[in-house]
């Protein structure tokens, strides 16, 4: 079994008495199966809690463990519990612990950093060299009925908090993540180039942000529909200006002369896509009366290689743009979120011209938990909405075709309904 936090191996008597049900855990055998079986018992260590898990969400990463048996080029070499966006109450607390006691309702934060490397040492630790994340390859998850972790990551709950909510919250702290990488502020124009789960959750904030201006874009009619419908608990009314339902850049041109006065015998395909890009982007600007050349801010939040040429395209000289999630895409039409390793195109010589920063984004960094659990318990961001299908943890297989699906926004398994 796979380890998360581990100094000693002998089980404290606090735990031992409590007699517990056997540990029904959501269990990635190989490749695409999934059982669902009992694991042994984390062992309560003496900086840790012992959680009764009441909920996760299941997310892209997730499901890309599912489906290509591995996360981040790491294949699953052994049987890997999976999951890692979890909240619940405590049952037992480790003998130095003075910040949680029983009962307590707490989130679960997934990635326990070295603290020893180099980019923890610089206070990068959602870089560290040598996390363990749950439900990655090698660290035991959290779709299970009880799991163990540092008490310093599990930050309290307030009770207005719903358990289905509070398996949201872990992308909500990415949404916080990348409203700091991104350097969010007031009265800013920006573009979310994908309406999945992380495009909603980072509108939702950057409309918290005071956002003058966020407009969506999606290939998926439904995922346009749905974002078009995420209203603001501030408002009142969408918290999308505007969604548009963006169809693939063409990769071939109409006429047989090239643009920009090159012949058409020197262009690639590279230079046909961003050229059409750049011609949607000025029709995009033009409908929401955006004033400067394009938006402050983008956010690719799909993982596709358009969206990413889009977003270029729509970004005005000197914004920044913030690029989350890519990875490979196990199916062409599975849901955003999921991209390819590598993308043929890049739009260089707009990037220079226009100065952009291009910033990719890894999980969160250590303030943006206690932030997330702030918007929601302040009324600003409402995760309610996003959540579209609650099953029991015996239905993992069911929680995991279903996101696959593309149907579903936010699907939460409830990890005591065994
Ligand atoms: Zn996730
Ligand atoms: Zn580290």
């Amino acid at each position: 079994m796979s380890r998360y936090h581990q100094l000693t191996t002998e089980q404290p008597a606090s735990v031992v008495d409590l007699n517990l049900a056997p540990n029904t855990s959501c269990v990635l055998v190989k490749k695409q199966t999934i059982e669902v079986r009992p694991t042994p018992l984390p062992i309560l260590q003496p900086d840790g809690i012992l959680v009764k898990v009441m909920a996760s969400g299941i997310c892209g990463s997730d499901l890309h463990n599912y489906l290509a048996g591995g996360v981040g080029g790491r294949p699953v070499t052994e049987p890997l519990v999976m999951g890692h966006e979890s909240s619940g109450e405590v049952i037992a607390v480790g003998e130095f612990v003075t910040t949680h006691k029983v009962g307590d309702r707490v989130a679960i934060e997934p990635g326990l950093p070295c603290r020893r490397c180099a980019n923890c040492k610089a206070g990068r630790m959602n870089i560290c060299l040598d996390v363990k994340y749950c439900g990655a390859p090698g660290s035991v998850g959290s779709l299970m009925r009880y799991f163990a972790l540092p008490a310093d990551m599990a930050p309290h709950l307030p009770e207005s908090l719903s358990w289905e909510e509070a398996g949201s919250l872990q992308p909500l702290a990415i949404g916080v993540a990348i409203g700091i990488r991104a350097d969010l502020r007031a009265h800013q124009t920006l573009a979310i180039m994908g309406c999945g789960p992380i495009g909603l959750i980072t509108a939702a904030v950057a409309h918290a942000n005071s956002a003058k201006l966020i407009i969506g874009f999606d290939i998926n009619p439904k995922r346009c529909e749905f974002a078009r419908k995420y209203i603001s608990p501030i408002t009142g009314r969408p918290i999308f200006d505007r969604v548009f339902q963006v169809d693939s850049l063409p990769t071939t041109r109409k006429s047989a002369n090239g643009a920009n006065g090159h012949d058409a015998h020197d262009e690639n395909v590279g230079d046909v896509k961003y050229d059409a890009a750049k011609e949607r982007a000025k029709e995009y600007l033009a409908i929401m009366n955006v004033e400067a050349d394009g938006v402050d801010r983008v956010v690719e939040a799909s993982g596709a290689e358009d969206a990413g040429l889009l977003g270029i395209a729509i970004a005005k000289q000197g914004a920044t743009s913030v690029v989350t999630f890519t990875m490979l895409t196990p199916s062409p039409d599975l849901a955003v979120g999921l991209g390819h390793h590598q993308t043929n195109i890049f739009p260089t010589l707009a990037v220079t011209n226009k100065e952009i920063d291009v910033k990719g984004i890894t999980r969160y960094t250590s303030t943006c938990f206690p932030n997330a659990i702030d918007l929601v318990r302040r009324g600003q961001v409402d995760l309610k909405q996003l959540i579209t299908l609650v099953l029991p943890l015996t239905e993992s297989k069911r929680a995991f075709d279903a996101v696959a699906s593309g149907e579903e926004i936010k699907v939460i398994i409830k990890n005591q309904e065994c």
